[in-house]
């Protein structure tokens, strides 16, 4: 900061400590007026700070004379475009919100010709968004917020916290526009880090990759509600590195994707390997009865156990069970726990053989009680999985499901575009799986493009 800055600064805060303030009696009070101030001098410092920013503006050209005219505008300049000339056409005003107060900047804005294109220079070095009217930080409290309520709560809290007042409607315009691109980008990004490793020797997997003693690799589907009144199936997957005593690695972490599983499989496995997959020394994938599932599973992680959900397998034993005693509770319930525990144990003869004891070949429920079981065979032994201290329920993707979707997308009236239900449901997995900061990084060392618009 320079010196003329502090000194106008410290003019400013003798007027803003010139003024009246009531005296103080009860700690609201003192909490009060303690907020004004730090208010008002919080926006004085962004005016003027800002103002030291804006002089770097208009640019000098090169030949310019130093001294007194220093200052004077370039009439022309590089464009960033073609590396041609962009030349000076008149002075744009551009006001960005930040967490600190609002800034109004007035910047020089050229145009190429050839490019058909026109930017402020000052917008690029400052580092401002094109389009944005957030700083990056206010925009990510924004999308942090947005993540957990719906929209126009979430602007609620923003403004009885920080004082800084924005729109419903222009937080879902934020996270609709820019924020898709940048999550967009953060997605892309750990894919084409990750994904090469599959192919690697083992001897060239990067050393700070986590090591799992178990790796778990969950994922489920579930139904969103969509503008045009249809449902579309979110696949949520969940990763979870556990020490083969069962206690958690590190947090689980999240992807989501609204659409085609063999995108969604990229993701999938670009995750899993990021927490480890090359290097854990058990790799699990369970999941319910959905055929995307498997494929994927057979794609992306063929080195896997697969477990079908215990759950799902047992649901079809009580099928049977309600089919064949119908009201009588007891005899059902008998029946239902000894077929269970044989399923359980894989004692796979007395199953059968009770199943055949029925008698009865042709009823609905043991007719699909087979198929299903004969398709899952392979993953069913659930006494070996036992054995070997893995977990045999699903229930991590399911609840997973309801932390990244239901408890956010499926409130009541809320209808999404794919783009709006995408990037929150991706936002949610990035703050519950802990890896907010990571994200944050991300998007605070991207390049940023400033203001391109036509003229
Ligand atoms: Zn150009």
């Amino acid at each position: 900061m320079t010196e003329q800055t502090k000194q106008r600064l410290r003019e400013r805060f003798e007027q803003i400590l010139a003024a009246q303030y009531k005296k103080a009696t009860t700690i609201s009070d003192i909490e009060q007026i303690a907020l004004d101030i730090g208010g008002q001098i919080k926006q004085a410092a962004t005016e003027e700070v800002g103002q030291e920013a804006q002089e770097i503006d208009p640019q000098r050209e090169s030949e310019t004379t130093r001294g007194a005219e220093s200052f004077q505008r370039a009439t022309r300049v590089c464009c960033p475009g073609c590396q041609g000339n962009a030349w000076f056409k008149m002075q744009r005003v551009r006001s960005i919100q930040t967490l600190a107060g609002m800034l109004t900047l007035e910047r020089a804005y050229y145009h190429c010709k050839k490019c058909q294109k026109g930017f402020c220079p000052l917008d690029t070095r400052l580092g401002l968004e094109q389009g944005s009217f957030y700083s990056p930080a206010l925009a990510q409290e924004i999308c942090a917020l947005s993540a957990s309520m719906p929209y126009e709560l979430a602007m609620q809290t923003l403004a009885r916290l920080t004082k800084v007042v924005v729109s419903g409607r222009s937080a879902q315009r934020l996270a609709t526009g820019l924020v898709a691109q940048i999550v967009s980008d953060f997605v892309d990004q750990r894919e084409e880090q990750m994904l090469p490793l599959a192919y690697l020797p083992e001897e060239k997997i990067p050393q700070e990759l986590p090591e799992p003693e178990v790796l778990y690799l969950q994922a489920d589907g579930i139904h969103t509600p969509m503008e045009d009144g249809s449902w579309k199936e979110m696949k949520v997957a969940v990763v979870r590195a556990e020490y083969f005593d069962g206690r958690e690695m590190m947090p689980s972490h999240y992807i989501s994707h609204l659409g085609e599983a063999a995108t969604f499989g990229k993701h999938w496995e670009a995750l899993a390997l990021s927490c480890g997959s090359l290097k854990s020394k058990c790799l699990v994938v369970i999941g319910d009865g959905a055929t995307w599932i498997w494929n994927l599973a057979s794609t992306h992680f063929p080195r896997a156990v697969q477990i079908l959900d215990f759950y799902h397998a047992s649901e079809y034993v009580s099928a049977v069970a309600r089919a064949v005693f119908g009201e009588q509770e007891a005899q059902k319930s008998a029946w239902l726990a000894s077929r269970l525990h044989e399923l359980k144990h894989s004692h796979w003869s007395s199953f059968w053989f009770a199943l055949a004891e029925l008698n009865q070949p042709t009823l609905e429920s043991l007719v699909s009680l087979r198929t299903y079981f004969s398709h899952h065979a392979s993953r069913m032994e659930y006494a070996s999985y036992l054995k070997r201290g893995l977990c045999i329920g699903s229930g991590l993707a399911e609840s997973s499901c309801k932390r990244i979707v239901s408890d956010r997308l499926k409130g009541s009236g809320m209808h999404w575009s794919v783009l709006g239900a995408e990037v929150i449901a991706r936002l949610r997995g990035f703050f519950l799986g802990g890896e907010w900061d990571v994200f944050q990084a991300f998007w605070n060392a991207r390049p940023r493009r400033g203001d391109t618009s036509p003229l």
